[in-house]
């Protein structure tokens, strides 16, 4: 069947989560059947947000093919189960390089280059990649930003010429905000209608509106709203905060949004979308009672959607545990000897999370210490599995000055040191060991038994590595190597045996964890915090 494209758009604000309603409509579609996938398009210079602070726009997700995208993404895999790769997230920078690579080549034979076309062009160019693959049926493409931006027009501009091409196989669906002004206890719809406004002089008719709203819209707001933006009103969706993001697929279904969606496409709309498991996953975490108490220590703590990935892997594996999650921020750099006790004794678990620099490693230094002689589940993921290696080294081996190369270039320790290829590279950009790779996991260990196969995929976005030369004083010492690279032998899983669950990964599994498909180390280090919880009878 030919490819259908759906164009999610933004108004009134930003943050009304876009990501989760293409990421909501596509689980309905695909859950009837259809071969869906979403990409997103992000108006900043930035070649991709790899080299952005995670205070700028979060947690970068990281694809199996290696590529360092938008934290959309992980949304779209977590309620989609569907990989996503380079293609799925295009940004200005990535644009504009390519357009001006093509000028340097003379690609464009002397003409003067323009933003409309040559921008436009490559903008419909990469739109359509994933459709000319042939494994779609529907692409759901979401335009970073909110209208009216100067960013964004470029790729407005590509989308409303796209729509003209395709006719009745494209759709714009645009998402705006109803705000409630308590003072005079009223919804406010002018702001909507001034945004398909603007929406329409750049000649872009939205065919379904989805409005944000903290209150129920009544259906006469709606229908007005449908007279004054030119939609059906069945195309008027109403959008509700929801207890968890999980429950939006249903809401928007309960609305027929998906319904609307494909018979607007010419598509079938028949039947019913099987939610089966999808339904089960709500019902575990809506009938859970007790609850697992996590605490996760970094450096971003004032910030949840730095470690966006994290916490809904946690949150999967503890539904799937039956248990509720209480996850708890610890930041790091305010951890310290005095009051580690009194900030971790009531955990069920600890995670340190991964992180670059020296900022608050120290305090992570406190936390582990403190997890490994209280025998307290612990999880270090990528810098926090090399700050396990590093404190193991300066409390247990007895290398006082232990270190990562990336902290104290001079140590006399780097137990955590620089691969020799990472060494001659100067570009930060796209330049780590990023994207998924295999990893041999020893037979009878932890984590091996937590898979459930000794043969796993993860991925990795990190510089510095296990230091080879100090593998046998780990062993010796009781630190085991459990999981390496086939390949490169390179240190991929460290564990403590003779802990309850103490486990470190350079990999970042957060990033597989999908509400279908939650990964088993995650599930396995929930289970392991929930029977500590039972042992000392919290
Ligand atoms: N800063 C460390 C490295 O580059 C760890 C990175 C991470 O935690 N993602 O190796």
């Amino acid at each position: 069947m030919e490819t259908k494209y759906i164009f999610v758009t933004g108004g009134v604000v930003s943050s009304l989560g876009k990501g989760i309603i293409s990421a909501s409509l596509a689980n309905l579609l695909k859950a009837r059947g259809y071969r869906v996938t979403i990409q997103k398009f992000d108006p900043y210079i930035n070649i991709d947000p790899g080299t952005l602070n995670p205070y700028e726009h979060g947690e970068c997700y990281v694809t199996t093919d290696g590529t360092e995208t938008d934290l959309d993404l992980g949304h779209y895999e977590r309620f989609t189960n569907v990989r996503t790769s380079r293609a799925n997230n295009v940004t200005t920078g990535r644009i504009y390089q390519s357009v001006i690579d093509k000028e340097r080549r003379g690609d464009y034979l002397g003409k003067t280059v323009q933003i409309v076309p040559h921008i436009t062009d490559e903008i419909k160019r990469n739109v359509k990649l994933l459709g000319n693959t042939g494994d779609y049926d529907i692409i759901i493409t979401e335009i970073g930003g909110t209208v009216g931006d100067i960013e964004s027009l470029p790729f407005l501009e590509a989308v409303r010429q796209l729509r003209w091409e395709m006719g009745q196989s494209s759709l714009f669906i645009h998402l705006t905000y109803v705000p409630y002004l308590h003072a005079a206890k009223e919804l406010k719809t002018k702001p909507t209608q001034h945004s398909v406004k603007q929406l329409q002089e750049l000649g872009i008719m939205p065919d379904l509106l989805v409005l944000r709203t903290e209150k129920d819209i009544p259906q006469s707001m709606r229908r007005k709203i449908a007279q004054f933006c030119n939609v059906a009103p069945e195309a008027v969706i109403q959008s509700m905060d929801m207890p968890s993001i999980y429950e939006v697929p249903l809401m928007l279904h309960e609305q027929r949004m998906d319904d609307t969606v494909l018979r607007k496409l010419g598509l079938s709309a028949e039947g019913e979308p099987d939610m089966g498991p999808w339904n089960k996953f709500l019902e575990l975490m809506n009938t859970a009672e007790k609850t697992v108490r996590i605490g996760l220590v970094g450096k971003y703590v004032e910030l949840q959607d730095a470690y966006k990935s994290i916490s809904e892997a946690l949150f999967q594996a503890a539904t799937y545990n039956g248990y509720k999650l209480d996850l708890v921020y610890v930041h790091s750099e305010k951890l310290n000897a005095d009051n580690v006790d009194e900030k971790l004794g009531d955990l069920d678990g600890v995670i340190v999370a991964p992180g670059f620099g020296q900022r608050g490693i120290e305090g992570k230094f406190v936390a582990l210490k403190w997890c490994r002689e209280h025998d307290v589940p612990t999880f270090g993921i990528c810098l926090g599995m090399q700050c396990m290696v590093i404190e193991f080294a300066r409390n247990v081996l007895g290398l006082e000055d232990a270190n990562s190369t990336e902290m104290d270039p001079h140590t006399s320790h780097p137990v955590i040191d620089l691969m020799e290829e990472q060494k001659s590279i100067s570009n930060m950009g796209g330049t780590m060991r990023l994207g998924a790779y295999d990893c041999h996991l020893r037979p009878g260990s932890r984590a091996a038994e937590a898979y459930g196969t000794t043969d796993v995929s993860e991925r990795h976005r990190h510089r510095f590595e296990f230091n080879e030369e100090y593998r046998k004083a780990y062993e010796a010492a009781g630190m085991q190597c459990v999981g390496e690279n086939p390949k490169t032998k390179l240190v991929e899983v460290v564990e403590i045996p003779d802990k309850r669950w103490y486990i470190g990964t350079q990999y970042h599994p957060e990033y597989s964890s999908t509400v279908l498909s939650p990964n088993p180390i995650f599930l396995s280090f929930v289970k392991a915090a929930i029977e500590y919880k039972m042992t000392n009878d919290k």
